[in-house]
């Protein structure tokens, strides 16, 4: 349960609310789900580690040699000149030389070897004289050259993974190197979807000319697809109070998040919010942004609630903006790869007043000179789809930001990354 919250369309009557201030309060209402499963570190991409993870043993296990070369003391150096020293045998990666390295002797060994006892240097085979059954050395050399030492890479005991560490490929490499084979990550999060809107049909359905096919859902289910969310679809809900309230009642028995979309604005046929506001838990704001400004927020029964408006793009400007942030808290993740924010050459003029944060779908690209930029991707409109499915990043205009001319820098956030 979130503590209930203060109704901000009070608080802003006469302005709106900024977008700083609506994710914060967002993130400060949310719980944290706290509760784990164990699962294979095969399907451990993407999850959120729940218990630290520390090392069972050091890495690398052994000294062993970091080149093809020879094993040697380095009470055996010349000080001057060159000396002889005859090569007892060969230790091999997975084949160690079980006996002591003496005096006067050396040892052929390979990268990975493990170093046997009276060695303490190993010296690259290029850089030695082979005749016959012994090497002739130079006074190049040092001791501890080209040993990777005992846990030079991980000490036994050392944590090496937090807890709320979003695991990634190099991670699941890492456990795998210490023989882990299973981990307590969060539980995935159950999320519940639906659409709003007499006039939304979907895919499949006849159409008529009023009505629209339903995009939310889809892109909704898009975003969502990660191996750390179960997705509960609930179709297209129809416009009418009381079946709303029924079904987002029904979902909140098993889902941690309910996202609906459109009726949340001011529009007679906006039942979702007639509904909503009936339940007494959800809050409706008027954010300063554009696209997405009305945004509900709150709970019902035990489930966090999300109201996104109904234009496709707001839809996923809101999601990337506000939601995207909670469920990651709520996940546990205190730890991910970033998310840069780019300062960029804007190539076109922007029209804007201050006191709202506009997302502007870009296209950020190099020019010939190989220097970053970045241009709208035309049409703005929070029902123009295709903006954003053209776009690559977006160009965020802070909420002071007056009107944009070619040349200044602009904020950029790229959609992609390696990961
Ligand atoms: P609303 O906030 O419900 O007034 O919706 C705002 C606009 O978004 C209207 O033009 C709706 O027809 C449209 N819209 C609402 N829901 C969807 C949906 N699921 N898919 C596509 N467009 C939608
Ligand atoms: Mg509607």
């Amino acid at each position: 349960m979130i503590p209930s919250q203060p109704n901000c369309t009070d608080i802003y009557e006469s302005g709106l609310l900024p977008v700083d201030k609506a994710i914060k309060q967002i993130l400060a209402a949310l719980p944290i789900i706290n509760d784990y499963e164990t699962i294979n570190i095969e399907q451990a991409k993407g999850r959120t580690l729940f218990t630290a993870i520390s090392a069972p043993f050091d890495v690398p296990h052994h000294d062993n040699s970091a080149v093809d070369g020879y094993a040697l003391n380095s009470a055996d150096l010349p000080l001057e000149g060159n000396k002889s020293l005859s090569i007892i045998g060969s230790a091999y990666a997975g084949k160690p030389w079980l006996k002591a390295v003496d005096s006067g002797q050396c040892l052929h060994i390979m990268t990975g070897a493990i170093i046997p006892l009276g060695v303490d240097l190993v010296i690259m085979q290029e850089q030695v004289e082979i005749h016959g059954n012994t090497i002739s050395l130079d006074n190049r050399h040092k001791k501890g050259q080209n040993i990777r030492l005992a846990g030079e890479d991980i000490q036994r005991g050392e944590t090496i993974l937090q807890a709320g560490r979003l695991i990634t490929p190099a991670d699941i490499g890492m456990m795998a190197s210490l023989g882990i084979a299973e981990i307590k990550v969060q539980r995935k999060l159950k999320i519940a979807i639906a659409s709003t809107g007499n006039e939304v049909i979907s895919i499949g359905d006849i159409p008529s000319d009023s009505c629209i096919y339903d995009s939310n859902r889809y892109s909704l289910q898009a975003v969502l697809d990660r191996p750390d969310i179960d997705i509960i679809n609930l179709g297209i809900l129809e416009d009418n109070p009381l079946a709303l309230l029924n079904s987002f009642n029904q979902a909140s028995e098993y889902a941690d998040v309910i996202i609906s979309t459109g009726g949340v604005s001011v529009g007679d046929a906006d039942h979702t919010k007639t509904a909503l506001q009936q339940s007494g838990q959800i809050d409706f704001w008027k954010i300063a942004i554009k696209p997405g400004r009305p945004l509900a927020f709150g709970h019902i029964g035990p489930s966090i609630f999300f109201g996104l408006p109904g234009n496709p793009v707001a839809v996923l400007v809101t999601f990337y903006q506000f939601v995207l942030p909670a469920l990651e808290k709520m996940l546990g993740i205190k730890d991910k790869a970033i998310v840069p924010l780019l300062e960029v050459t804007i190539t076109e003029n922007i029209r804007k007043k201050p006191g709202r944060t506009e997302i502007v779908r870009g296209i950020l690209q190099q020019d010939n000179a190989g220097s970053w930029n970045v241009r709208t991707t035309g049409k703005q409109g929070s029902g123009i789809l295709r903006s954003m499915s053209l776009a690559n990043a977006f160009i965020i205009l802070e909420h002071d930001r007056d009107s944009v001319s070619i040349g200044e820098k602009v904020t950029v956030q790229p959609f992609s990354g390696l990961l």
